[in-house]
C-alpha cells in the first residue's frame, strides 16, 4: 500500500510509527527543514503514556520526562482551590509526565526506520486519480498514492484541500509560552486562575519549568503583530508561587506568541484522503490531551488498516473508533474554558467543592482502553 503522511509533527511521526510497526512503511513529508520545536513544553496526561507504550517509547520518553503527581488549582493570590492525585484517575493508563516538547518530536523521528522521510518539503496539490490519489509536492517532484493522511496541523491544507469550508475558530484566549529555570520549585502541574487570565507551570526536568500563560483577548487585535507577554497586566494578576517566574523571566528567553485555536468537524475521511491530529480536532489546551488524542489516532488507524478488508472499510472503523472519544475532549475543553470565565467566587467555590470530581468526571472516560 502507499500511504502519504503529510506532516512530521506529533500526529505524523506517531503515525509513521505505528505503521512501522504493523509493518508497513509510509512516505512523510514535512515543511520544516528539521523535527524540533524548542521552546515550549508539554504535558502528557496517562493515556498519552499508555499510547507511547503501544508506540514502543514508553521507557525512553519517561527517561527524559518528569513524572507529574499532582494537578494543582490555586487562586490569583495562591490559595488552593483543588488539588488532584494523578494517578487516582491515571493508575490503569500510565504516569503522567511532562517535557521539553522538542524531546518528543525527536523520540518519535529517531524511532523510525523505513519511513521515507523528506523534509523541508510540502505539498501544492492533491487530486483524485480514480482510487488514488495524485499529490504534487513543493520540490516539483509527484507521487501516487492509496492513502493520504493529513497531518499537517491546525491550518491543514489537506483539510483546505477536502473540506474547503472548515477553519480553525479562535477561541478567544491568546496564549504565551516559554521555558525557564524553575526558581521556585514548582510543585508537579500548578495553574493559577484569575479572571479572564491563567498562569500554568509544569516542572520538565533539568531544573527548568514550562510556563504558560494565557488571557482573554479580542479578535481585533490579533491583527498584525502579536503581543508580546504582558509582563505588567500578569504581575498585576498573580502573586506567588508563579509570579516570580515572570518577573525574573531572563531578557533572552524565547516567548512563543500564539492564538488558540479549535477545529470541529462531523468527517474526516473523503475518498482515500483522511485528517489525524490536530487538522481534524484541534482543541483548546484545557485538557492538555492534544499529544494524547494525536497518538491514539495514529495507532487506532494503523490498526485498523492493518486488519480491514479495504482502505475505505479501515478509514470507517478509524471515524466509528475515533469520533466519539475525540468530540468528548472538544466538549470538556469547551467546558473548563467556560468555567474559568465565572466571576472569581463562582470559580473559587465550584472547585473549591467539585474540583476533584469534576477532574474525574473529564478523564475516567478516556482511561477506558482504545
Ligand atoms: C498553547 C498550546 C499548548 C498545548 N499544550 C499541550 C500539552 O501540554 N499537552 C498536549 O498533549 N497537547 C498540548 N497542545 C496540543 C498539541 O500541541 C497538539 O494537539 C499537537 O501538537 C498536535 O499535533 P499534530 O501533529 O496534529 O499537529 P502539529 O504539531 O501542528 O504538527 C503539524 C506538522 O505539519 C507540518 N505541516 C503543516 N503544513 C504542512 C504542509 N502543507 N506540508 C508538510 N508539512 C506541513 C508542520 O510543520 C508541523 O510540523 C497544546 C496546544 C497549544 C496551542
Amino acid at each position: 500500500m502507499r500511504i502519504l503522511i503529510v506532516g512530521g509533527g506529533i500526529a505524523g511521526l506517531a503515525m509513521a510509527r505505528a505503521l512501522e510497526l504493523q509493518g508497513v512503511s509510509a512516505e512523510l513529508i514535512e515543511h520544516r527543514a528539521d523535527v524540533a520545536q524548542g521552546g515550549t513544553g508539554l504535558y502528557l496526561p496517562g493515556n498519552a503514556a499508555r499510547a507511547l507504550q503501544a508506540l514502543g517509547l514508553l521507557d525512553s520518553i519517561a527517561a527524559l520526562a518528569m513524572p507529574i503527581a499532582t494537578q494543582r488549582i490555586l487562586d490569583s493570590r495562591g490559595r488552593p482551590l483543588s488539588v488532584t492525585r494523578t494517578e487516582d484517575v491515571w493508575s490503569s493508563c500510565g504516569p503522567c509526565m511532562a517535557l521539553p516538547r522538542a524531546a518528543l518530536h525527536r523520540a518519535l523521528r529517531d524511532s523510525l526506520g523505513n519511513t521515507g522521510l523528506r523534509f523541508g518539503t510540502s505539498i501544492t496539490a492533491i487530486e483524485p486519480l480514480g482510487a488514488t490519489s495524485l499529490a504534487t509536492f513543493s520540490d516539483g517532484t509527484v507521487g501516487e498514492y492509496d492513502l493520504v493522511i493529513g497531518a499537517d496541523g491546525v491550518n491543514s491544507q489537506v483539510r483546505q484541500n477536502l473540506f474547503p469550508a472548515v477553519r480553525p475558530s479562535y477561541t478567544g484566549n491568546l496564549c504565551w509560552r516559554f521555558i525557564t529555570k524553575d526558581i521556585v520549585g514548582v510543585e508537579g502541574w500548578t495553574v493559577m486562575l484569575a479572571d479572564g487570565m491563567s498562569l500554568l507551570a509544569i516542572p520538565i526536568g533539568n531544573d527548568e519549568v514550562y510556563v504558560y500563560a494565557d488571557m482573554a483577548v479580542g479578535e481585533s487585535q490579533l491583527l498584525g503583530k502579536l503581543p508580546d507577554l504582558p509582563h505588567e497586566a500578569l504581575l498585576a494578576a498573580f502573586a506567588a508561587p508563579l509570579a516570580p517566574l515572570v518577573a525574573q523571566q531572563p531578557d533572552h528567553t524565547q516567548v512563543h506568541v500564539s492564538p488558540i485555536e479549535q477545529v470541529v468537524m462531523q468527517e474526516w475521511v473523503k475518498g482515500n484522503r483522511v485528517l489525524i491530529g490536530d487538522a481534524a480536532h484541534a482543541s483548546s489546551p484545557s485538557m492538555a490531551e492534544g499529544a494524547g488524542m494525536a497518538m491514539e489516532d495514529a495507532l487506532v488507524l494503523a490498526a485498523a488498516l492493518a486488519s480491514a478488508s479495504s482502505i475505505s472499510e479501515a478509514l470507517a472503523e478509524y471515524t466509528r473508533q475515533r469520533k466519539p472519544r475525540v468530540d468528548w475532549v472538544q466538549r470538556q475543553c469547551v467546558a473548563r474554558d467556560k468555567m474559568r470565565r465565572l466571576p472569581g467566587w463562582g470559580r473559587a467555590m465550584l472547585l473549591k467543592l467539585a474540583g476533584n470530581r469534576l477532574y474525574k468526571r473529564s478523564y475516567t472516560p478516556l482511561t477506558r482502553p482504545l
